[in-house]
């Protein structure tokens, strides 16, 4: 398709690249791509303008062109852990399974990892994601080197205890820092509370206020489960949604990912304070969430989901 060049190569963005004969809008079109990786021309014919310029040629013919897809929340690192553990619930699935294992990943598995699902997400389709991870800075390199598009957080957990808390956003900064300093403009930082079951208030609040200084992204898990959401009510006397809004994390440039046990009312908080919500279905399914997010409650409100 690509003549005899490592088709890898095109994904770094740095070659002039013609795609011929694809289907767009219903017509047959060619599409050039500059060395920066920007649709300079589409049309028809232009295959003849351009094809001196071109260091790659894909013939697109029985193809579609379309935008490219975007993952609203993964842990991209975890593409290694695939399979670990199956057929339980979340809570047990974390305590159990995953929290262990993560203990023993280091900076190079999460490298390994994120590399392996960039590969996999451009090769379906997907050209941009929001994911949730540690080691990040690790994961930052994988998404540099793929030519992917990516929101990177730091997967922030205190645990309600004062010491964590401190670690978690000096690694917070540390990873906002160093995200800058690439000064990669496909790469962006966001900060990440877990959740309200892993991040006290005080945490919270603290990536709240830090998210709103550097005007950056939050990235969290809302209502993923019924014990989340009853725990939550046990713990601060209310549900999930007004305990967020209290500490300041729901804002335009929030994203709650599941939102499966979400209530009306709290679809329309959502809504007020624009948050949008990430849909996961299949990991849902996995860990036997027990409930669809209620779409119908989400969008009838007026959230992006
Ligand atoms: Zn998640």
């Amino acid at each position: 398709m690509t003549d005899d060049k490592n088709v890898q190569e095109i994904f770094i963005g740095r070659n002039p690249l013609l795609i011929t004969n694809v289907k767009y809008q219903g017509k047959n079109v060619d599409i050039f791509l500059d060395g920066t990786g920007t649709i300079s021309a589409i049309g028809e014919g232009i295959r003849s303008r351009h094809k001196g310029e071109a260091d790659y040629i894909i013939d697109g013919d029985g193809a579609i062109a379309l935008s490219g897809l975007v993952n609203t929340h993964t842990h991209a690192g975890m593409s290694l852990l695939r399979g670990y553990a199956d057929d339980m619930v979340l809570q047990d699935w974390l305590a159990q399974k995953i929290w262990p294992l993560e203990a023993h990943l280091t900076g190079q598995d999460v490298y390994w990892g994120t590399k392996l699902s960039c590969l996999e997400m451009i090769r379906t389709g997907t050209t941009a994601f929001n994911d949730m991870y540690f080691f990040m800075e690790d994961a930052a390199r994988a998404v540099d080197e793929a030519g992917i598009r990516a929101m990177l957080c730091y997967g922030f957990i205190d645990l309600n205890s004062d010491e964590k808390r401190e670690n978690e956003c000096r690694a917070t900064e540390r990873l906002v820092g160093h995200i800058r300093s690439m000064n990669n403009p496909r790469i962006q930082a966001a900060a990440g509370p877990h959740a309200i079951y892993t991040v006290s208030p005080a945490g919270l609040k603290w990536c709240a206020e830090y998210a709103a200084e550097q005007n950056i992204g939050i990235h969290i898990h809302l209502s993923e489960t019924e014990h989340e959401v009853n725990e939550c009510v046990e713990q601060y006397g209310k549900r999930p949604v007004a305990h967020l809004d209290d500490c300041g994390i729901l804002t335009p440039r929030t994203v709650a990912a599941h939102g499966c046990w979400l209530d009306e009312n709290e679809c329309s908080v959502l809504a007020r304070r624009g948050v949008s919500v990430a849909h996961n279905p299949v990991s849902n399914m996995k860990l036997a969430t027990n409930r669809a997010m209620p779409w119908h409650w989400l969008t009838g409100a007026g959230v992006t989901v």
